[in-house]
């Protein structure tokens, strides 16, 4: 159970929000603008009073949860049956209004007014939020204080002391549900899958129809966007396990549709192709990239490029890419030219550097560019995986601000865990007032934010263009040849094995 009263990450338009959750302002009056900076952030944007849980009846009740960043599914909804205390048996449906990077796949975060205000506490700002009365960071008030809390937010807290009776983590089944404008005609209950919830609760738009989905038995991550609008025309089929779209070996190239394209800045767009079916999975293992290969009419051979996915693993029935166009680079100038509902075969998996939990104490991620993706799907996967305790730091060199990609998701990082994860981000040409570095990636930068190559199983990754590969490890001679260690890091001390190229 948390309320942080940050804006909440379902708020925020993109290509896959076309109707964000609304947000207010401190005085609770409902904001215009979908892109207002979140109150957490020193923004406009808090989360509104209303998105609090209400009682439908002593066994039904309705509210907002947090899902995991990891499979966001904004705001998908959900029917939980608690399985524990005092509520087993109650049913809850939520609405996926926010996310946050410390959400299990396997835990529903319901937003509840004096549910804690976690890490980032924006209900200070916003309410003068005091822990007399708000209780713990995490948790909340251990007793009912409910009358002392803004008006608004009085009958979410209630909530809390009524229909939940104070009950702490309750386990709960769950089953996606859909929401439709006219009945589904016959449902279909799903497996049940037990899970553990913690609270945080909100409030779901409109009525209409719940249609009970399958839930997958092997995975507990919510289904994706594409699965929520479409009713499938073999529910029982959809009870399997997720196939994996790129399965390696003999599998060759296949073509992915391009669903959609977000322009991300000047010469970056993200890309996002439909994996075959809507319930695969990617399959890709960490680390890994897929090839692409794309041949135009006027050229004697195709060309074929490598790129990471920017997407969870988790995620089913698509793929994202971060893609920047190179003057006359053949590949990206194609996928920049392209439109939706065009394809583009890919192959793959292309393992790269084998990881697994705790393979290393602390990693270094030194990135330039668009080398940020393999290093994103490393710290994602680490992040996510509760039992990964590596610690990562990240130096990432760009040319401009605008140039930062996946500043966001590292910035969610960065605050979801200040001990483990440190970013330094350097530009070529900073903007004034710019507290991060200035220039090139430095040994001076190098020596003073990297852990030492004496310290304890210390691994150092280096993924950018050929000018940050020569100056800071050496160039890769092949894909299977990393080449010798050369540059910074080997005058730092760092050994061949201890880096590790893109
Ligand atoms: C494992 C791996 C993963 C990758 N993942 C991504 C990704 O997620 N997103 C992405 O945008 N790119 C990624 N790349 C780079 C990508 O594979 C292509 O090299 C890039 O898109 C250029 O291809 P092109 O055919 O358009 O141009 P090319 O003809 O290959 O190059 C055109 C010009 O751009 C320069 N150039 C090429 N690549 C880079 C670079 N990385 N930095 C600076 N200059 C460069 C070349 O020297 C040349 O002058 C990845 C590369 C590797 C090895």
């Amino acid at each position: 159970m948390i309320r942080d009263c940050c804006k909440p990450s379902c708020a925020w338009s993109s290509s896959s929000i076309t109707s964000p959750v609304k947000t207010c302002d401190k005085s609770d009056n409902t904001l215009a603008d979908a892109n207002a900076q979140s109150g957490c952030a020193g923004g406009t944007a808090y989360m509104c009073g209303d998105q609090s849980p209400w009682a439908i009846s002593d066994d039904l009740a309705y509210g907002f949860a947090a899902v995991s960043a990891s499979a966001p599914n904004c705001c998908a909804c959900y029917q939980l049956t608690f399985t524990s205390t005092v509520l087993s048996g109650k049913k809850m449906v939520v609405q996926a209004t926010n996310t946050g990077s410390d959400v299990a796949s396997t835990q529903f975060d319901l937003a509840i007014p004096g549910g804690g205000f976690g890490i980032y506490d924006a209900c200070t700002s916003e309410w003068g939020a005091t822990s007399a009365v708000w209780g713990a960071q995490y948790g909340g008030p251990s007793t009912n204080t409910c009358s002392q809390f803004p008006t608004a937010l009085q009958p979410g807290c209630d909530f809390r002391w009524g229909w939940m009776q104070g009950a702490d983590n309750p386990s709960v089944d769950w089953e996606s549900v859909r929401r439709y404008a006219t009945p589904p005609g016959p449902a279909s209950s799903g497996s049940n899958t037990v899970i553990y919830a913690t609270v945080t609760a909100a409030a779901l738009g409109g009525g209409g129809y719940y249609y009970y989905q399958r839930t997958r038995p092997e995975s507990h991550a919510p289904p994706s966007s594409a699965e929520q609008n479409t009713v499938p025309s073999n529910p029982s089929a959809s009870a399997s396990f997720p196939q994996k779209a790129f399965q390696g070996s003999d599998q060759g190239f296949i073509d992915l549709k391009l669903e959609s394209v977000e322009e991300i800045n000047h010469n970056t767009k993200k890309f996002r192709f439909a994996l075959p079916n809507a319930d695969d999975v990617s399959g890709l293992q960490i680390a890994s990239a897929l090839l692409t290969k794309y041949k135009g009419p006027e050229m004697e051979k195709p060309v074929i490029r490598p790129y990471t996915p920017t997407s969870d693993e988790d995620e089913t029935g698509y793929i994202d890419f971060v893609i920047k166009k190179y003057p006359n680079g053949p590949m990206s100038e194609h996928l920049h030219n392209m439109k939706e509902g065009q394809r583009l075969d890919f192959k793959g998996p292309i393992p790269k550097y084998p990881w697994e939990a705790n393979k290393h104490d602390h990693i270094a991620l030194i990135a330039g560019g668009t080398g940020i993706t393999p290093m994103y799907q490393l710290a994602r996967a680490i992040f996510k995986n509760p039992a990964d305790k590596t610690n990562v730091t990240l130096v990432f060199g760009n040319i401009s601000e605008a140039d930062i990609l996946l500043k966001r998701e590292l910035e969610d990082l960065e605050n979801t865990y200040p001990q483990r994860f440190r970013a330094f981000y350097l530009l070529d040409k900073p903007p004034e007032g710019w507290a991060g570095g200035k220039g090139f990636i430095s040994k001076d930068l190098l020596k003073t934010v990297l852990p030492e190559p004496k310290e304890k199983n210390v691994k150092v990754f280096v993924c950018g263009p050929p000018g940050l590969y020569k100056a800071v490890s050496g160039a890769k001679k092949s894909p299977a040849d990393q080449g010798e260690l050369t540059g910074i890091l080997k005058e730092l001390g760092y050994s061949q094995e201890q880096v590790y190229k893109f």
